[in-house]
Parts: C-alpha cells; sequence; structure tokens
C-alpha cells in the first residue's frame, strides 16, 4: 500500500529524514517508535504531503506524491489520519463532522453519508453522541469521532500520531481498544506511539526511528525481547 524509498527532508540545513526505506503491505499493522525529535511525525505527514520530501520516492496504492496536485488528492482519499489533538469542527455535531468528507469528497448524497457515519459511530461505539458537539465529549470520545470520521472515507491505510498521548489515562484504555478491534479487522495501519504493550499486542512490525532514520524494522518479539541496538535497549529502558 505504501512504499518509502530513500526519502530525504530538511528543515534549512537540518537533515530531518535521512534514507528512509519502508514498504507497508495491505493488513500490516506497523507501529513506530523512537526518541522525541526523530523524525517519526514528519514520516508520517509526508506520506499525504502534509510535508513535501526533499528526495526519494513515496508512492501510495500506485500514485506517486508529488508536485502533481491531483495525485495528491487521490492519495489523501485513500489515506486516513488521526492526529494527537482530535482536531474536529468544534461548531459542526459529531454526524455532521463525520460527514462533512464523504458529502464533499467522495460526492455521497447526504442520507448516503449519514448512514456510514452512523456505521462507523456504532463501530467506535458511540452512536449515541451522533447529535452533540464536540466540546460536549471526553477526550477519549472526542478521539474516537476523529477514528470514525477518518474511516467514513474508506480510506486503504490509516496513519495515527500519538492518538492516546493528548488523553488522560483513564481514555487511554477505550481508544486503544478501538485501535485493537480495528487491527483485528485488518485495517492496514500505521501508528507512532509509546504504547509498547499495545504495540506487543497488535504490531506486525516495529520501527525504531533516531535522528531521521529507521534504525531497526522487525517483528515486535525481536524488538522487544533481544533489541538489536544499545539506543533501542536505552529507549525501552526510559519507557519502563
Ligand atoms: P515527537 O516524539 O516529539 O513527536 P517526532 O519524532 O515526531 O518527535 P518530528 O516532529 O518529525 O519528530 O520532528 C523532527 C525534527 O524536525 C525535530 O527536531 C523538529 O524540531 C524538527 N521540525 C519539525 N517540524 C519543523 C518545522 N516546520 N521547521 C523546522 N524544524 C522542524
Ligand atoms: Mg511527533
Amino acid at each position: 500500500v505504501i512504499r518509502m524509498v530513500n526519502v530525504q527532508k530538511w528543515y534549512g540545513q537540518f537533515q530531518v529524514l535521512r534514507d528512509v526505506n519502508l514498504e507497508v503491505r495491505r493488513g500490516e499493522r506497523i507501529v513506530i517508535c523512537g526518541p522525541s525529535g526523530s523524525g517519526k511525525s514528519t514520516m508520517l505527514r509526508c506520506i499525504n504531503r502534509l510535508e513535501e520530501h526533499d528526495g526519494g520516492e513515496i508512492v501510495v496504492n500506485r500514485i506517486r506524491v508529488d508536485h502533481d496536485q491531483r495525485n495528491v488528492s487521490v492519495v489523501r482519499r485513500d489515506v486516513g489520519m488521526v492526529f494527537q489533538h482530535f482536531n474536529l469542527f468544534p461548531h459542526l455535531t459529531i454526524l455532521e463532522n463525520c460527514m462533512l468528507a464523504p458529502v464533499w469528497s467522495r460526492k455521497y448524497t447526504r442520507a448516503e453519508a449519514r448512514e456510514v457515519a452512523m456505521a462507523y459511530l456504532e463501530r467506535v461505539r458511540i452512536p449515541e453522541q451522533a447529535d452533540k458537539y464536540p466540546s460536549q465529549l471526553s477526550g477519549g470520545q472526542q478521539q474516537r469521532v476523529a477514528i470514525a470520521r477518518a474511516l467514513c472515507m474508506g480510506p486503504k491505510v490509516m496513519l495515527f500520531d500519538e492518538p492516546t498521548s493528548a488523553l488522560d489515562p483513564e481514555m487511554v484504555k477505550e481508544v486503544l481498544d478501538t485501535l485493537v478491534s480495528l487491527a483485528e479487522d485488518g485495517t492496514t495501519m500505521l501508528l507512532v506511539t509509546h504504547e509498547m504493550n499495545f504495540a506487543r499486542q497488535v504490531a506486525s512490525r516495529v520501527v525504531f526511528m533516531d535522528h531521521g532514520s529507521i534504525v531497526e524494522d522487525t517483528p515486535p518479539e525481536r524488538f522487544f525481547h533481544n533489541p538489536s541496538q544499545e539506543r533501542i535497549k536505552a529507549f525501552l529502558g526510559r519507557l519502563l
């Protein structure tokens, strides 16, 4: 679904991504971790061109992510993204938040969009909140709405950037449960998180980044039980 080949990115003189190579196949659940500032968010954001890469190649579903805005539009329809902060539209109800993109971008009728939205709100187990506004929901509920909203577009892959790190501890679990259930359904996902139990439980691969490079890309068993590098041991040690 996603192929990144020798991707490079600079902010001025500072190289944020160096020689990033990553292949994501359908149904894979890839957890990305690594120290703060190692380029995890930047890598995700390059995939749907919220950031432009300066070198190498990114291909999503056979479409090259490049200067051609038509390609970018196609890629963005196929790639769902959920951020740390939920970015819901405050002046729209939960249901309207979920209907917006399908109506505008997928040309669904309002009736179709409503049906899809309700189905995904049920999927994340908050259909009863449909007519409320985001500010009336807890953080965990808002994040589940953000997930439902992304799923309404029928994405081929979901990107999550620390979806639980802005939540109060008691709400982390409900969002993780939602993510586990998506994983069990075979959703292809790329997820930046420090929830290592989650990684152990659902990841098909764990990718470790440091200084803009992928320095490890391995099944979780090996990542946790036999880390190949001192810096990974140190990282895991700090999380415990
Ligand atoms: P964190 O775990 O803290 O979220 P991260 O691994 O997601 O970190 P990025 O947000 O991708 O890291 O940032 C990588 C590096 O790029 C950091 O050193 C950051 O300061 C720098 N950076 C990010 N965005 C910009 C920008 N718009 N301009 C300049 N430098 C930036
Ligand atoms: Mg980040």
